[in-house]
């Protein structure tokens, strides 16, 4: 581990002039924000992460779950546990309950935050390893997980110079909830659709969202409930706990009449980031909700699929996936406050 100067912020706009004040701020982000370590700390101990300034921000007051906007706001320290079991979230947003639940160990989600997680990295081997090339890490060094170990890797949004998944759940089920992010920087504060917030690895996968040096995640909004939807997260994994996905899906579903009316749909584990599907959701919208459907728009997400050598069967594993957990959307009754 090198050696790093440290600070403890105690207000928004102290960690945001202190990111924007180092020297490092504008050469690609050597400056991190900590908030519940779990992530940052272990790429510090691996070398992957090597910042010159860490800045806790873990006396914000940014770890309130509230109403707003006639949705819930998630405060971006707010731990993973406290979300996964705040009674809104159980009522109206089931699919986050249950993807947050999906992940790590009790001991990890206390401690993980909403905003370290849509920040967290890739578990591809290579990039944890810095014997490997890997150009997620190095920029320009290679992809050593082309030709190497890319059974957990991604098969949607590829490039030929990276193919890494977006490890997290979370991220996965905001992304069926279309939720927003906050973000505030010296410049201002601004709001990005999930949708919008990751980029695709491209020529530089060194870049994964958005943000710019500096900027500080504040929250996370959810939209109100749609009316008579109900949500659920499915994760299918190698084993039933501490494990992350192979695929995974998260849904919302609205139907009316035996026809669906509203549908949103994100994949895990197969995406190089959270995989929205529109065109899923449009096979969906304004059909019969009956296995014949679910198959169809299971096999549109997966059209553009390009596995590699150790991955092929995640096309076959995260359509059954998707259409496990439309099924058992379907199912589900709906929450009284959104019925
Ligand atoms: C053994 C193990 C198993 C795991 N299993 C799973 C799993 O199954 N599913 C899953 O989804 N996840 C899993 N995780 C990952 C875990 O969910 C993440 O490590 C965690 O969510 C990161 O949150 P954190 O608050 O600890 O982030 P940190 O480690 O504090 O930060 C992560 C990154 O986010 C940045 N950051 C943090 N907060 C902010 C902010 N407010 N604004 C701007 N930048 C910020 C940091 O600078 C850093 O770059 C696992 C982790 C471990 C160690
Ligand atoms: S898949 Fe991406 S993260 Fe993995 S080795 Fe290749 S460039 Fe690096």
């Amino acid at each position: 581990m090198q050696p790093f100067q440290f600070t403890r912020a105690t207000s928004n706009d102290q960690a945001i002039q202190a990111a924007a004040a180092s020297p490092t701020a504008q050469q690609n982000a050597k400056v991190r924000f900590v908030a519940g370590g779990t992530n940052l700390i272990d790429m510090m101990k691996l070398d992957v992460e090597q910042p010159t300034q860490i800045i806790d921000i873990n006396d914000l007051k940014l770890s309130a779950i509230q109403p707003s906007s006639g949705g819930l706001l998630l405060g971006a320290l707010s731990r993973n546990a406290d979300v996964a079991r705040h009674p809104i979230v159980l009522r109206d947003y089931p699919v986050l309950s249950q993807a947050l639940l999906s992940g790590a160990s009790p001991q990890l989600r206390n401690m993980a935050t909403t905003g370290g997680n849509l920040l967290q990295r890739t578990r591809c081997v290579y990039f944890r390893d810095t014997s490997q090339a890997c150009n997620k890490r190095q920029p320009g060094s290679g992809c050593s997980a082309i030709d190497g170990f890319n059974r957990n890797l991604a098969i949607l949004g590829t490039s030929k110079d990276c193919i890494a998944s977006n490890p997290s759940d979370q991220n996965v089920a905001l992304t069926a909830l279309e939720a927003t992010i906050q973000i505030t920087s010296p410049k201002g504060q601004r709001s990005i659709p999930i949708q919008d917030f990751y980029v695709l690895p491209g020529t530089t996968p060194n870049i994964e969202t958005i943000l710019q040096p500096g900027d500080l995640i504040t929250g996370v909004l959810l939209p109100a409930p749609r009316s008579g939807s109900r949500s659920v997260y499915l994760k299918l994994r190698d084993r039933a706990a501490y494990e992350f996905a192979l695929s995974s899906a998260a849904v919302q579903l609205a139907t009316e009449g035996g026809h669906i009316k509203f549908a949103r749909v994100a994949l895990g584990g197969v995406g190089t980031k959270p995989w929205r599907s529109p065109e899923a959701e449009h096979a969906l919208e304004g059909r019969p909700v009956n296995a014949e459907t679910f198959r169809k728009a299971a096999a549109e997400a997966l059209k553009g699929a390009q596995p590699h050598s150790e991955n092929a069967f995640k096309v076959e594993l995260a359509q059954r996936c998707l259409v496990r957990a439309l099924t058992l959307a379907a199912s589900t009754k709906a929450s009284p406050s959104t019925a």
